[in-house]
């Protein structure tokens, strides 16, 4: 397989997806196996927004498959701090790495950056828009603990709004066959319409609840979410908003013995830590799961050894993207890119309509 980016899992036919999680299955069984896998290759990370897990753990995958690191976590050390554009930070680093890992707060930005790059590009979250790898952790984990992904009643409780984990989620697990969303949030905090849409039209059913306790004896996952602080306009819609919905022993025990408690982390107040020690709370080996699974996704794109540019793309319409967090209302010179739906169209970096 040769993957030139992952920028979104739904950028991979069913059967990549379904090799790149076989394939983390198989690391997990036998680590140290594949520790020379990628021993001359040179992974950068580029983050622009901070990171621990994601950050962390996919400088442990590298260093695990033998491979090297180069990159910054705090752009004001970098060039960014003298006003480089994404473009030029992204042609020039592409010529060091093997590939390119990118987090940002602007939504988009990773698309973008593959656009110029000279090597693969993996979007490690871009803003409130989409985090593929950690749905790529959040399925290696479902296939271990819960054993299928498919037919599977999954709760999605905090920001889900903001929460660019539960996007890519719902996305990608609106795929597989007979699955039911109940989206358990403030009417403030729910899934963006398009993402309802795309569940619905992918033959999922989407349900909504304000009621963690009304809504947890059907589940067989919990995903919970932290309150995204960082999306907000300022503190007191925050403040309103964050606490609202807290598992705790209590709820749990309405909860059925096999379903399991997922969180991308960090946690905030959303899960007492007397959750912790239950065995239905999966989210630390979730963090495991990550490793394998960020693993099984560098070695796969790290085996594309064509390092062209990918052709200058021009405007695909007059239109302009109204979303004032799209990575084209910071970077001037990009191509604006459209598709065309049935609502009309949608901007191609950060999802968004034109109408919204
Ligand atoms: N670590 C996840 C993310 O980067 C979840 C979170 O920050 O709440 O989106």
């Amino acid at each position: 397989m040769h993957l030139r980016d992952l920028i979104d899992l739904t950028d991979l036919r069913p059967s990549e997806l379904t090799d790149i999680l076989r394939f983390a299955g198989e690391i997990s069984q036998n680590p140290s196996y594949y520790c020379g896998n990628c021993q001359h290759k040179i992974m950068a990370t580029l983050f622009y927004e901070p990171s621990t897990r994601t950050q962390m753990s996919f400088q442990a995958a590298m260093l695990r498959l033998g491979g090297k690191l180069i990159g910054f976590d705090d752009p004001e050390n970098s060039s960014v701090a003298k006003g480089e554009t994404l473009k030029d930070t992204v042609r020039v680093i592409s010529n060091y790495a093997d590939v390119l890992v990118i987090r940002s707060p602007w939504e988009g930005a990773a698309l973008a950056a593959s656009l110029y790059a000279r090597c693969p590009v993996i979007n490690a979250g871009d803003g409130g828009h989409l985090h593929p790898t950690q749905t790529l952790t959040d399925l290696t984990t479902l296939n271990y603990t819960v054993g299928r992904l498919e037919n599977l009643t999954v709760g999605l409780c905090g920001d889900n709004k903001n929460g660019r984990t539960v996007h890519s989620l719902v996305r990608t697990l609106s795929r597989y066959k007979n699955n039911r969303f109940v989206l358990i949030s403030t009417p403030q905090l729910t899934l963006p319409q398009y993402l309802q849409d795309e569940i619905t039209a992918n033959g999922c059913t989407v349900e909504f609840s304000h009621s963690l306790e009304k809504s947890i004896p059907a589940l067989e996952v919990l995903y919970m979410t932290r309150i995204q602080k960082e999306r907000f306009g300022g503190d007191e819609e925050y403040e309103r908003q964050k606490g609202v919905f807290v598992l705790d022993a209590a709820k749990l025990a309405l909860a059925k013995p096999s379903m399991r408690v997922l969180h991308p982390l960090p946690r905030v107040d959303e899960i007492s830590v007397e959750v912790d020690d239950d065995p239905r709370a999966a989210y630390f080996a979730q963090t495991e799961y990550g490793l394998y699974a960020r693993m099984a996704l560098i070695q796969r794109i790290t085996e594309n050894e064509d390092r062209q540019v990918p052709p200058t793309l021009a405007d695909t319409h007059q239109a302009r993207c109204g979303n004032p967090r799209c990575i084209t209302q910071k970077e001037e010179y990009l191509p604006h890119l459209f598709r065309e739906t049935a609502a009309g169209l949608v901007c191609k970096y950060c999802d968004r309509a034109v109408s919204e």
